[in-house]
């Protein structure tokens, strides 16, 4: 497509491109390496090496795979027919997605189109501030987030995170943004609530949170924002008896719950919304990679009817509705691509594949860590899993970054990408993530776990 030497690609890249958490110092000596092609769950480099990913596009995006002509076929479609429009007169595509979407939640009803998966959590942010100023004058306005969980980029997305070393140094934050302890249960010891594992454990992590509502003054809390399964925090897969009881709480004190889907969207853990597989009923759902599998920018917004209600019950307010507007939500090619990708997560039977495959992925991990030491816990649901690496099993102590992103390394060495968390943070470096596309066999999976294995004995012995 593009006619230029890789090394004046390279070149230019370096003179001019500001690149997403890289330190340009250590860049610029580096020899980058350069995708340029995908086909499946396979993509190539410049140079022509291939590799199985096993992370969708570095940052678990690609459910459906790489190179899908019918989307790209769908999208080259919409675009020559009409492109853009902005407000609520153009948008074919995103009337027929919305509806395909509401059918995939039961109980669910509104779709807002944005860009990004910040932008949702944004949008859900400040439904909930307008909801407490029509409800209560203001008062609940508070918003509760977890420790370790992740929501975006912006400033208040990173009011609401929970990875401190991604907001330290932009503050000051959003006010109103009020924090509740994490549900890694490999990691109980360290909460101070005593020797306790499943559904006890699950219990007490939940009951933390109305700790944090009962201090904070229920009267002032308006919504729980959530990942269903916490995802760049470490792989972190809720416990036992967790969720009935969050759920509970939101009822009892009149909190609506926001469930972070930006990552478990779109069948990554084996239904089509991670919130799914735990019987929770939401109030709010957000969610974007997976959406359209990369192949066009676009994350939803998804509400009760009852939440749309409180924006349009009340027709002789001129601000009585929802006052925002996201320009390039008026594209089409985003929800063009997000029916495509829907049809081919049905049609291609990926949420079963997703449940088989991620079984055999967790059966292939387990045998992992029954042969080495050095992998301290195995976490996963569906094709989302992690391996929390230790030094030692007592203790927990997580291994030195290096040496994680050294499996990583040899991993890409062997033509297998995986991912590790990226916290810049001592003892949070330590899980390496899978999620491999959605159409990932069983050979491939084998691949996989043959390359951590053979990467772990290289790098650990
Ligand atoms: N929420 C979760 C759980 C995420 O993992 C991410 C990004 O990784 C976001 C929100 C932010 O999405 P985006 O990068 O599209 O703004």
């Amino acid at each position: 497509m593009y006619d230029n030497d890789l090394s004046d690609i390279v070149a230019a890249d370096k003179r001019h491109v500001w690149h997403h958490l890289v330190q340009h110092k250590a860049f610029e000596s580096s020899d980058p390496r350069v995708i340029v092609e995908g086909k499946g769950i396979h993509v190539w480099d410049a140079t022509g090496k291939r590799y199985l990913d096993a992370v969708s596009g570095a940052v678990w995006t690609v459910n459906v795979g790489y190179g899908r002509e019918s989307i790209a076929d769908a999208v080259r479609d919409q675009l020559v027919k009409l492109n853009y429009f902005a407000g609520a007169a153009g948008n074919i595509p995103g009337a027929l997605f919305a509806e395909k979407l509401i059918e995939k939640m039961p109980g669910m009803s509104r779709v807002y189109y944005n860009n990004s998966g910040s932008e949702a959590n944004e949008k859900a942010f400040k439904m909930v501030r307008q909801i407490a100023h029509k409800k209560s004058g203001g008062k609940k306005h508070k918003i509760l987030f977890r420790d370790r969980d992740y929501h975006g980029t912006t400033i208040t997305c990173l009011s609401a995170g929970g990875q401190p070393e991604r907001s330290a140094q932009y503050g000051p934050y959003t006010p109103g943004f009020v924090e509740v302890p994490h549900c890694l249960e490999y990691r109980a010891a360290d909460q101070g609530w005593g020797d306790l594992s499943g559904a006890e454990y699950g219990r007490r992590a939940a009951d933390a949170i109305e700790e944090v509502i009962l201090r904070e003054g229920p009267d002032t809390v308006g919504a729980l924002c959530l990942e269903p399964v916490t995802a760049g925090g470490g792989v972190i897969t809720p416990p036992e008896g967790y969720w009935p009881r969050v759920q509970e709480i939101c009822k009892k004190y009149d909190i609506l719950l926001h469930i972070d889907e930006v990552v478990c969207g779109l069948g990554r853990t084996g239904t089509w919304f991670g919130y799914q597989n735990y019987g929770i009923e939401p109030d709010m759902v957000t969610m974007a990679k997976g959406v359209a599998s990369g192949y066009a920018a676009i994350a939803c917004l998804v509400t009760t009817e009852e939440v749309f209600d409180m924006f349009k019950d009340d027709a002789s307010d001129p601000m009585g509705y929802f006052r925002d507007i996201s320009t390039f939500g008026g594209c089409t090619a985003g929800p063009a691509a997000a029916l495509e990708n829907m049809r081919i997560i049905e049609e291609e039977g990926l949420l079963e594949n997703t449940l088989a495959m991620g079984a055999r992925l967790m059966e292939r991990l387990e045998e992992i860590k029954a042969r080495h030491e050095v992998v301290g816990d195995v976490r996963g649901k569906g094709l989302f899993c992690g391996l929390e690496l230790v030094t030692d099993r007592e203790t927990r102590a997580a291994v030195a970054e290096n040496d994680a992103q050294a499996v990583v390394a040899d991993c890409a060495a062997q033509g297998v990408m995986i991912g590790v968390t990226n916290r810049s943070l001592p003892g949070l470096n330590n899980t390496l993530c899978l999620s491999p596309a959605l159409i990932v066999t069983a050979g491939q999976i084998d691949e996989i776990a043959a390359a951590i294995d053979a990467a772990l004995t290289k790098v650990f012995g």
